[in-house]
């Protein structure tokens, strides 16, 4: 017989390997560490090149770091996790807590960035993800083109968003370092639209990109996994 008390403890160690954001929610109060990148910087290319990966990984995603530790000390954001700080400083609006704001939600989007395009995964998705999107786009495609002219409907930075609403699934194209999560909503997939995400490879040409992207590079089932 399973003692009880090893049971709960058993039962909440699953949970959290489960959680796609584990090691954040673990970790709670600065400095706030930028998770190593899941993978070698040559692995999304040609979609995403070595050198946009360096550079985005290792440059604006770094960066948002280093700023959201020089100013959450002596703040109320010093001693709570990432996710915390996204939800809790969105809707504030302080000059410090915006700064806080914006450099959090980008440490935290790109860690779902690079964590949803994990070689490896199935080319499509599966389950109960790929019901809602046959039941609420008619399709994969159908999902993959409202995603990519919802990213040519952002007006200078931002993101795409899937995200789910009433149970539904929803497409949300949002300003600079907008994320579901401040609307207390879960982020299933985040395209970055910012030109840093792009330029190298594609030029102008996003829509083009965000399309490679979804046919070449998401990993369906850490997406899927989002959904729980
Ligand atoms: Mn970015």
């Amino acid at each position: 017989m399973i003692d009880r008390r090893a049971f709960l403890i058993a039962s909440s160690a699953a949970l959290a390997a489960s959680a796609v954001y584990a090691p954040y929610i673990a970790r709670a109060a600065v400095p706030f560490e930028q998770p190593k990148l899941p993978y070698p910087e040559d692995a999304l290319s040609p979609t995403i090149s070595a050198q946009t990966v360096s550079l985005h990984y290792g440059k604006h995603h770094k960066d948002y770091f280093t700023k959201l530790n020089e100013l959450a000390p002596g703040t109320a954001y010093a001693d709570i996790d990432l996710e915390q700080i996204v939800r809790q400083s969105a809707s504030k609006s302080g000059e410090k807590d915006k700064k806080i704001s914006n450099n959090a939600s980008q440490a935290w989007n790109h860690v779902a960035y690079w964590e949803q395009m994990k070689p490896g995964g199935p080319k499509s998705p599966r389950g109960r993800l790929a019901e809602a999107i046959d039941k609420d786009f008619g399709g994969l495609q159908g999902f993959k083109d409202k995603i990519a002219s919802a990213s040519e409907d952002v007006f200078g930075t931002g993101w795409v968003w899937v995200t789910l609403e009433g149970g539904r699934i929803v497409i949300a194209g949002l300003q600079d370092g907008g994320n579901p999560l401040a609307s207390g909503r879960p982020a299933l997939l985040g395209i970055d639209v910012w030109e840093h995400a792009y330029y190298l490879d594609y030029e102008n040409r996003r829509k083009e990109h965000v399309k490679a992207v979804l046919d070449n590079l998401v990993n369906w089932s850490v997406v899927e996994s989002r959904m729980a």
